[in-house]
């Protein structure tokens, strides 16, 4: 893509409504830009971020069998009495429509995809299968201050697994908690990212998170010195020392929740009578896993470990383009813009996703954005290297800058 034709600008300063650094870097880059207090629009730059990490979690997701689909957003009234939670989900957001109907935006999809299956599901021979999707939440949370890590409409990516039986939700289950390490191995954030216990609930002694550890992070987690379990602060109480090794040395850092995964037992089953038919004709309920994943909250999370003082560092898989080719002087200067015209279709045909920086302004400029903008690979081309058709290559979290022949390029970044 041309940047000249890009409609979202950069901004210089710093907004002032805004205190975290995700979403400072976000609206100065012209990713996001704010509605109001936790609601973010996603201009291009940044929906192409979003779009490649839904990419990266559906193929996951496909892998453990997963089965797309894509849920109503509003949801009846009837559905969240039926499990009590139109009382006790504070955060739920209940809307009335002019026939004073009420109605819920959904906060998560336990109340609409358990009765779903209950006119799918009969037997036990339909199960075990599990079946996701990517979707806006609304939720009507009190402290959205951090930017894309906390918002009142954020998108989820949220997985639901249906079983005869606890040991074969046990078996999905780590198989999902496998597939979460490598999607955050996938977008750039592994190391940073640790499995941690967190309160359970009726059906399993703990539920799993995978937290991120940054100071940008809300909850505190407390790892092990000896074995580095990590346990969510919540849950500290009951573990005076380790519950795996018994140690009692512990440290505690920050982290941001991206993911989760929860046995829900029958807990949704029951209300929603989601029975299936065993080998004796016995009728039994359901036992169901829920898997939450914050595609928005990751890609601000990813922010948070890689932007430096200059602005984003996006690692390859998620970045919004592969390579930024700035090409510096006058647009007269026919011989450079042939140049970058020649690189610009050779990435474009290699499959390289490339943002061409094409517009007439001063080089200064260029440079500063491109550092703000954060593509992986800043590609120059100007009077100095036109010569000899070479091409200056530079890696954004890197400071040397190679000076490569223009047909090794595709080898080099693609
Ligand atoms: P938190 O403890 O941070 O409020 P949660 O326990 O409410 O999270 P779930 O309801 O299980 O989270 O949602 C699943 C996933 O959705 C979370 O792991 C997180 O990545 C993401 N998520 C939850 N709330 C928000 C929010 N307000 N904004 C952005 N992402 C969110
Ligand atoms: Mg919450």
């Amino acid at each position: 893509m041309r940047q000249s034709e890009l409609f979202a600008k950069t901004i210089r300063e710093a907004p002032r409504d805004e205190m975290s650094r995700n979403a400072i870097w976000l609206t100065r880059a012209g990713y996001v830009h704010k509605e109001m207090a936790g609601v973010y629009s996603y201009l291009p730059l940044g929906l192409r971020v979003i779009k490649k990490i839904e990419q990266i979690v559906r193929e996951a997701m496909n892998r453990i069998g997963g089965q797309e689909v894509f849920l109503s957003a509003l949801h009846p009234k009837e559905n969240w009495e039926k499990t009590g939670r139109w009382q006790t989900m504070t955060d739920l957001y209940k809307i009335e429509d002019e026939s004073d109907r009420e109605l819920a935006l959904g906060a998560t999809h336990e109340e609409i995809i358990t009765p779903l299956m209950a006119t799918h599901i009969n037997s036990y021979q339909d199960l075990p299968f599990s079946a996701y999707q990517f979707q806006t939440k609304f939720r009507h949370e009190l402290r959205a201050k951090s930017g894309l890590l906390r918002g009142r409409e954020f998108i989820m990516k949220d997985l639901y697994s249906f079983h005869r039986d606890q040991t074969d939700l046990d078996n999905f289950y780590k198989k999902v908690g496998e597939s979460y390490r490598e999607i955050f191995q996938t977008v750039g954030i592994g190391e940073q990212t640790i499995y941690t216990l967190a309160s359970g609930g009726t059906f399993s002694p703990y539920s799993h998170e995978f937290q991120t550890l940054t100071p940008a992070g809300e909850d505190q987690i407390h790892i092990c010195a000896k074995c580095h379990t990590a346990i969510n602060d919540e849950i500290i109480a009951k573990h005076p020392t380790c519950p795996k090794c018994g140690g009692a040395e512990r440290t505690v850092q920050t982290g941001i929740e991206v993911g989760n995964t929860f046995q829900l037992g029958d807990k949704f089953s029951v209300p929603f009578e989601l029975n299936y038919r065993d080998e004796t004709g016995k009728m039994k309920p359901v036992i169901m896993g829920c898997y939450g994943l914050g595609i928005s909250r990751l890609m601000g999370a990813i922010v948070e470990v890689t932007a430096d003082e200059q602005g984003l560092a996006w690692p390859i898989a998620v970045a919004p383009f592969r390579a930024h080719l700035l090409s510096l002087g006058s647009d007269k200067d026919t011989a450079v813009q042939t140049q970058a015209t020649n690189i610009y279709n050779q990435l474009t045909k290699a499959g390289i996703e490339v943002l061409w920086d094409d517009r007439v302004v001063a080089t200064g400029v260029k440079f500063t954005e491109a550092d703000l903008l954060g593509l992986p690979y800043r590609l120059v081309v100007s009077a100095r290297t036109v010569e000899k058709n070479l091409v200056e290559v530079k890696k954004r979290t890197v400071d040397e800058i190679k000076l490569i022949p223009s047909q090794k390029l595709c080898a080099l970044i693609g």
